[in-house]
């Protein structure tokens, strides 16, 4: 027998969902990370779409991409930051995939005729791929795995029974199933209701599961004797009941946690080495995070801006950036199709620099190209991103090149100068699913160019998701007219960054840096779009 075992945490909720089990499995595996063990964390979703790609924004927010061009969901954007470590198209599956594999292998005879079922086929895919993820290139000491969905939901139900049979296999003393639920306060008598976690832990054991630890979220501090209450119905013991109280921000709750004994606790029920964890770092940041000096105010003009999960990892990556320059950066979310109405000054008169995000579609460009011709004009600090980035070279053609009409073929397929055409290798392509040019590619920055000043090397690697690009054919009417290609692809050529060398600062990249900022290693352009927002805003305190 191999001396390295993996050990499993499994993570459900009961009673409401967005409970936080993501950002409660980051922080677990947090503190398994500083205490020094290997982690890495899955989600299985329980929804019947393959994956997130093809999904409204609206509905399930952004849908994050890894290295191997993955669209996944963006929790695994919460791992990463919390943990450090690059997820895979293996840390996420739904219900979807694994009902595609199970369908794909009876089509092809392998069930050898046999009834193909949800147990044990649907049941030995799920195990097979919490297996598989824990493998990696060596063995995780730890994986976590969040359970998508509320217990007592009919699609959850084969993914808590693949767990019971995992437990058994696996052996109780290597599987831990922590629960997350409600602690409602009821205001009108002034009560904390336990009722609501019993319920869900006995549909819990109803699948044959018991929680190890409950992770109880309560907008404040839960007494004792509600702790013990819960132990008790739930047979739990108190020490492994937690209140997970609301913080003020995501990155508290790792230290939360462990100031409660959570770490610990973990260690013990899986058999790990009690260690003494290393947070000093995160304990900085969190400082850093709650007391900054600074200020700035930076507008984010987008379609999706009264849901602020499509932008999850730009929202992170502006945290990330602020402890980093030691300033709060507020966000002002523009309605880009309010600016088409009303002309972007109103709205952009009281922010230190612009961000348009990545989006698709024709609805709210025009609002977009108003904003952004406005920060080009009066040198607020601009950055565009993916779509944010072709709708700068859009008005860059319109207004500084004399091409009225230039447009993306995405928006105007009959324009008579497509400065954004769909690239060559998309043209073929009629699935949705999947196909767009994902993941990590490499590009070459231009020696001196703002970019390459940002990020110190010549070769960098980012995240794409995206079917349109710079049409080359324009590039030399756009140099000569001051537009700097930054950055292209060293292997095809596509252009990856534009800058504009007369204004402060205006950078468009074509992929998705917000996918790469981490907790202590803020993005590169994230750093700096902030610091050129607070070296901006100090001109014009200078100036009135
Ligand atoms: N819709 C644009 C494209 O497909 C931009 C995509 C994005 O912003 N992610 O190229």
């Amino acid at each position: 027998m191999s001396k390295h075992k993996t050990k499993y945490i499994f993570f459900t909720g009961g009673v409401v969902s967005s409970l936080g089990k993501g950002i409660s499995a980051a922080s677990i595996g947090r503190l398994l990370k500083a205490r020094g063990y290997s982690v890495t964390i899955i989600k299985l979703d329980p929804y019947i779409n393959v994956d997130p790609g093809t999904m409204s924004p609206f509905q399930h927010g952004e849908v994050y991409v890894t290295d191997d061009g993955a669209e996944t969901d963006l929790d695994l954007g919460h791992y990463e930051r919390f943990i450090h470590t690059n997820m895979t198209s293996s840390n996420n599956a739904t219900t979807g995939q694994i009902y595609y594999t199970v369908i794909s292998k009876e089509r092809r005879g392998d069930y050898l005729g046999n009834t193909v079922q949800v147990i044990p086929h649907i049941t030995d895919e799920i195990k097979r791929r919490i297996l598989l993820a824990g493998e990696g290139d060596h063995p995780y000491d730890v994986v976590l795995i969040e359970v998508g969905g509320t217990v007592g939901d009919i699609e959850s139900l084969p993914f808590l029974e693949a767990i019971r049979q995992f437990t058994q296999e696996q052996g109780h003393q290597n599987v831990m199933n922590v629960h997350l639920t409600l602690v409602p306060f009821i205001r009108a008598s002034g009560e904390i209701k336990t009722k609501p976690t019993q319920h869900s832990v006995m549909k819990l054991r109803e699948i044959g599961l018991q929680p190890d630890m409950l992770l109880c979220r309560s907008e404040g501090v839960l007494p004792m004797e509600a702790r013990e209450k819960i132990a008790l119905f739930c047979s739990v013991p108190p020490e492994m009941v937690f209140e997970a109280r609301d913080v003020e921000s995501i990155y508290e709750v790792p230290l939360l946690f462990e100031e409660n004994g959570v770490g610990d606790r973990v260690t013990a029920r899986l058999g790990l080495e009690t260690r003494e964890p290393d947070l000093s770092g995160w304990k900085k940041f969190v400082r850093k995070l709650k007391d900054p000096s600074g200020f700035v105010r930076i507008a984010i003009c987008g379609k999706y801006t009264n849901l602020h999960d499509s932008y999850k990892s730009i929202i992170e990556a502006f945290v990330h950036a602020g402890v980093e320059n030691d300033a709060k950066v507020e966000l002002k979310w523009l309605d880009s199709e309010q600016i088409e109405k009303t002309g972007a000054e109103r709205w952009l008169k009281d922010v230190s620099g612009l961000l348009v995000p990545g989006g698709f579609g024709e609805r709210g460009i025009e609002g977009k190209i108003i904003a952004i011709q406005y920060a080009r004009e009066n040198g607020i600090p601009f950055f565009g991103i993916c779509l944010g980035m072709q709708c700068a070279v859009i008005e860059f053609a319109r207004s500084v090149c004399g091409l009225a009409e230039a447009n993306s073929t995405e928006f105007n397929p009959d324009t008579p100068d497509p400065v954004i055409d769909l690239m060559e290798t998309q043209v073929q392509i009629e699935d949705k699913g999947g196909t767009m040019r994902l993941g990590a590619y490499r590009c070459s920055l231009t020696p001196k160019s703002r970019a390459y000043v940002a990020y110190k090397k010549r070769e960098i690697s980012e995240r794409h998701r995206h079917r349109y690009e710079v049409h080359n054919d324009y590039l030399p009417l756009f140099e000569q007219n001051g537009l700097v290609v930054a950055g292209r692809n060293p292997d095809n050529k596509l252009v990856e960054v534009i800058e504009l060398n007369d204004h402060p600062w205006f950078i468009g990249v074509q992929f998705h840096p917000e996918l790469k900022s981490r907790v202590l290693d803020a993005h590169p352009l994230f750093r700096e779009f902030v610091r050129a927002g607070l070296t901006f805003k100090l001109k014009q305190q200078t100036e009135l």
